[in-house]
């Protein structure tokens, strides 16, 4: 097979983790025969401070071309005090938007081996494997109005919770389609007794269940669910909810694993190509001393695999080698226990792809 994958390194450990990743696609390209081609695109600081805008044309252009888009992290202190519309973050978005991403999906997977890293009780956390699934495109983020003004004197100020049928039949869907792949359930999460928007994702829900018979559906709102998160993770296995409820609740499930330095994601459009990205940040903390963790981001390579390229096994082999290597004790400094062997960012990645 062949693919043409654009990589967007963009600021501090973005850099170190990308490189990572493209090696671990090179070494699966090896082993099961596909042509993988990489072309890089500057995102973020590093993008303003060379062209002036965080995300450039030709970057967008260079997406758009290519079959899947893996992203490392975007910002840093140095950007922190230029004007908004230059700020790092602000290519994140607009790349988001450029490419209609309008779902986000954020695996949470147990991993024995670093039960100890999270705050939560073994029995509690064991095997968990869920997947969120958040609305990205619409709601209360981008609705409008979003504005202050003065009533009778006094201040007020209104956000606006704004939803198109279309765009949550679409996002509730796709959580179908991935849950008949895994454990074969969706709870859905709304507030239905208190919103109006939240009765029409019932609906649609329900709606779309009808198509998926050998799906489960269950409702759940999100106070109960933020609460059930933590209480009993396990009984989930895809969660899908719109935008801010899926903001809050997916932060809330990355505890379950422990490490930012573990979690993976995808985001999803209609047409492609979708973008993969760890979920954590630039970490300017730590740049440059080779010791940040490039699983996240070997693991979202593993996403686009599967799902850009629908190469389960390829997938299975990278997901494999990384909990091979956690078992055989490597660790990076934030994952890292007594007992377990310290390695650095590049040692890290030499030990997946020697498994791989
Ligand atoms: P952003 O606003 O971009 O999400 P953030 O302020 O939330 O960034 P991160 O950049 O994600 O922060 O970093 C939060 C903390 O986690 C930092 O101390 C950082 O060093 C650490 N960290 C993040 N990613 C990794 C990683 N891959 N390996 C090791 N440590 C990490
Ligand atoms: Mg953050």
């Amino acid at each position: 097979m062949k693919k043409r994958i654009a990589i967007l390194p963009g600021d501090g450990i973005g850099k170190e983790v990308t490189r990572g990743a493209v090696e671990v696609l090179q070494a699966i390209g090896e082993r099961f025969g596909h042509q993988f081609s990489f072309s890089y695109g500057k995102i973020g600081g590093g993008a303003v401070d060379e062209m002036g805008t965080p995300l450039p044309d030709e970057t967008t252009r260079l997406c758009k071309d290519s079959d899947a888009v893996l992203l490392g992290a975007v910002g840093g202190p140095k950007w922190d005090q230029i004007p908004v519309h230059l700020r790092p973050e602000r290519g994140l978005l607009k790349i988001r938007k450029e490419l209609d991403l309008y779902a986000n999906l954020r695996p949470t997977l147990y991993y024995s081996s670093l039960a100890d890293a999270s705050p939560l009780k073994k029995e509690v956390i064991e095997d968990v494997d869920l997947l969120m699934v958040r609305e990205l495109t619409g709601g209360l983020y981008f609705g409008k109005p979003s504005e202050r003004s003065t009533q009778d004197g006094r201040d007020v100020v209104v956000d606006t919770l704004f939803y198109q049928k279309e765009e949550m039949t679409r996002v509730i869907k796709l959580a179908f389609e991935l849950a008949q792949n895994r454990g074969g359930k969706v709870t859905s999460v709304d507030k239905a007794n208190v919103l109006e928007s939240s009765r029409m994702w019932r609906e649609v829900a329900e709606e779309v269940a009808k198509d998926f018979p050998e799906v489960t559906l269950e409702h759940m709102l999100v106070d109960n669910a933020a609460m059930q998160m933590v209480r009993n993770p396990k009984q989930f296995d895809v969660v899908v909810t719109e935008n801010m409820f899926g903001d809050i609740l997916s932060d809330e499930a990355s505890v379950l694993t422990g490490s930012l330095g573990m979690l993976p994601s995808a985001s999803i459009s209609e047409k492609g190509p979708y973008l993969y990205e760890p979920i954590h940040g630039s970490a300017p903390d730590i740049e440059g001393q080779n010791i940040a963790n490039p699983l996240a981001t070997i693991l979202s390579v593993a996403m686009m695999l599967r799902l850009s390229f629908g190469l389960e096994e390829e997938a299975q082999a990278v997901e494999a080698s990384v909990n091979e290597v956690l078992n055989n004790g490597f660790r990076t400094k934030d994952i890292a226990s007594p007992g377990k062997k310290l390695v650095s960012t590049t040692e890290m990645v030499e030990e997946v792809k020697a498994t791989i």
